[in-house]
């Protein structure tokens, strides 16, 4: 089964997603944690995109599908993808369903973790203090709502229609949010 968590950031996609990867024996695909590793490897991808990753602004649609092309054509991990922000932009949400029909793959089930930006403010000030990333204080989550905001609202449009999106109240408790997972997952 693939799933897409599909939120803005601060949302619990993360948190969700590694409760996915545990119950499915699946895969957690976070763009942000490939693209931490990139700058932590101090790898030539990394060192072009460490000063917009810590300003909070997006990388671009190249660089991250590449990414994720990898990810997709793992033939281990075929059908056994939990995507935890990817895509965040329309042009990225068409290169997934083309990479996925190019692997005989598809999107099974797409959750949105549905948060207001004062729920989001408050966490990921929380979250700064237990995983201290650099992209972790106020102005930057600002920014990065923003971005959401601007680029991620139009692959809403594009992925409300399907029939197995579902929409999620992200501002409930880790635990209750889980368990509405549970009801759209038939496992
Ligand atoms: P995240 O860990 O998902 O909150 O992402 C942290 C940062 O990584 C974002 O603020 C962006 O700078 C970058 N990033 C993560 N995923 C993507 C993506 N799909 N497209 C562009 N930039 C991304």
């Amino acid at each position: 089964m693939n799933i897409i968590l599909f939120g803005p950031p601060g949302a619990g996609k993360g948190t969700q997603a590694k409760y996915l990867v545990k119950k499915l024996n699946n895969f957690q695909i976070s763009t942000g944690d490939l693209l931490r590793a990139e700058i932590q490897n101090k790898s030539d991808i990394g060192k072009m995109i460490i000063n917009d990753m810590n300003e909070g602004k997006f990388i671009s649609d190249k660089i991250v599908n590449n990414l994720i092309k990898i990810v997709i054509s793992d033939t281990q991990k075929k059908n056994r993808l939990i995507f935890d922000g990817y895509p965040r932009s329309l042009s990225q949400a068409k290169n997934l369903d083309f990479m996925l029909k190019d692997t005989n793959q598809k999107i099974d089930i797409i959750l949105f973790l549905n948060v207001d930006k004062e729920t989001i403010v408050k966490r990921i000030e929380k979250r700064k203090k237990i995983e201290n990333r650099a992209d972790d204080n106020t102005i930057t989550i600002l920014k990065r709502y923003d971005a959401y905001m601007k680029t991620t609202k139009p692959v809403l449009e594009y992925y409300s229609k399907k029939s197995y999106f579902h929409e999620i109240d992200g501002s409930l408790e880790i635990d209750q949010i889980t368990s509405k997972i549970n009801t759209f997952l038939n496992v």
